[in-house]
């Protein structure tokens, strides 16, 4: 396995192959990043390449967000990807993805003043996860379409833990005619099912705890909506009741269909479940698709 840090090497890498497939991760990998490779490793075909990328990307970070302590462990990743049988790590700095020097945390303070930025459309950034996340977005839509660009990737792969990622970023493929297949992958979860997250390792025993309240809530809908019950008041009443004590503070859970993110009052097939709370200052976002 090579570990590849600037875009000029990489190209070299993959002028020799005709198919390249794509995970994007922003490092501090866990077993949900290993469903995505495993997946790209098994989909592979002859002569093709899978590239993991781990970069924390300065630019889908807000003010007062985690860019700074958000977990960077690239020796144990290169490990863990060379085990799942990865042929390159691409591991830029934000020096050379944004062509500008850094700070000593690796922070560019690019504005849309001084990059080409690709936003996704408005109505469809404004509602979960972008409501509270102004810019984010914009800065993943831009570093997944240069990622693209750089690696030439035939195939990408995103996991359905960040769904309005997921959603914006087949939605980027579809109206910028980007020549790139979007694969998904179901949330990986640990034994007690909280969903795999690189901000778990944030969390003291309490907060994990705590932030098993998630995927109860999800767990409760899934239950009731099995005995029949489809009614979106109904189920987020009967879900809430499992926040008792304020174990989480919620930011948003709502039910919404997974073709357009429109807002439901029934249940139905792809209809999506999104919570995203805090515990103990720490932010975490849990899903299910139906
Ligand atoms: P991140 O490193 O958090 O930017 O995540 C990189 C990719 O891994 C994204 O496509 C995520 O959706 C995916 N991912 C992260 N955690 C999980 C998980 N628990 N299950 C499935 N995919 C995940």
């Amino acid at each position: 396995m090579e570990v590849i840090k600037t875009i000029s090497d990489l190209k070299d890498f993959i002028k020799d192959y005709n198919n390249v497939s794509l995970v994007p991760t922003m490092g501090a990998l866990h077993e949900g990043h290993g469903a995505l490779i495993k997946k790209a490793i098994t989909e592979k075909t002859q002569n093709e390449k899978v590239i993991v990328s781990i970069f924390v990307n300065p630019i889908q970070f807000g003010p007062g967000e985690d860019f700074n302590k958000y977990p960077r462990t690239l020796n144990e990743d290169v490990i863990f990807c060379e085990e799942l049988g990865v042929d390159v790590v691409f591991a830029p700095n934000a020096a050379t993805m944004y062509g500008i020097s850094s700070d000593e945390n690796d922070n560019v303070h690019l504005s849309n003043n001084y990059l080409t930025y690709v936003c996704p459309p408005y109505l469809l950034v404004d509602k979960l996860c972008g409501k509270s996340r102004v810019g984010h977005f914009d800065g993943v839509a831009t570093v997944v379409l240069k990622l693209f660009n750089i690696t030439q990737a035939k195939k990408a792969y995103f996991g359905q833990k960040d769904a309005q990622q997921l959603f914006l970023i087949k939605k980027m493929v579809k109206d910028l005619n980007l020549d790139v297949d979007i694969k998904s992958v179901p949330i990986v979860r640990d034994k007690n099912g909280l969903a795999l997250s690189s901000r778990n390792k944030y969390l003291d025993e309490d907060g994990y705890n705590k932030a098993l309240t998630l995927n109860k809530m999800l767990n409760k809908v899934k239950e009731l909506y099995d005995k029949g019950v489809v009614n979106v008041k109904i189920l987020f009443e009967e879900a809430i009741l499992l926040n008792n004590d304020d174990k989480v503070e919620i930011e948003y859970f709502e039910f919404l269909d997974f073709n357009n993110l429109e807002p439901v009052n029934i249940v139905t097939k792809n209809t999506i479940v999104a919570i995203a709370a805090k515990v103990n200052k720490i932010r975490l976002i849990d899903n299910m698709i139906f």
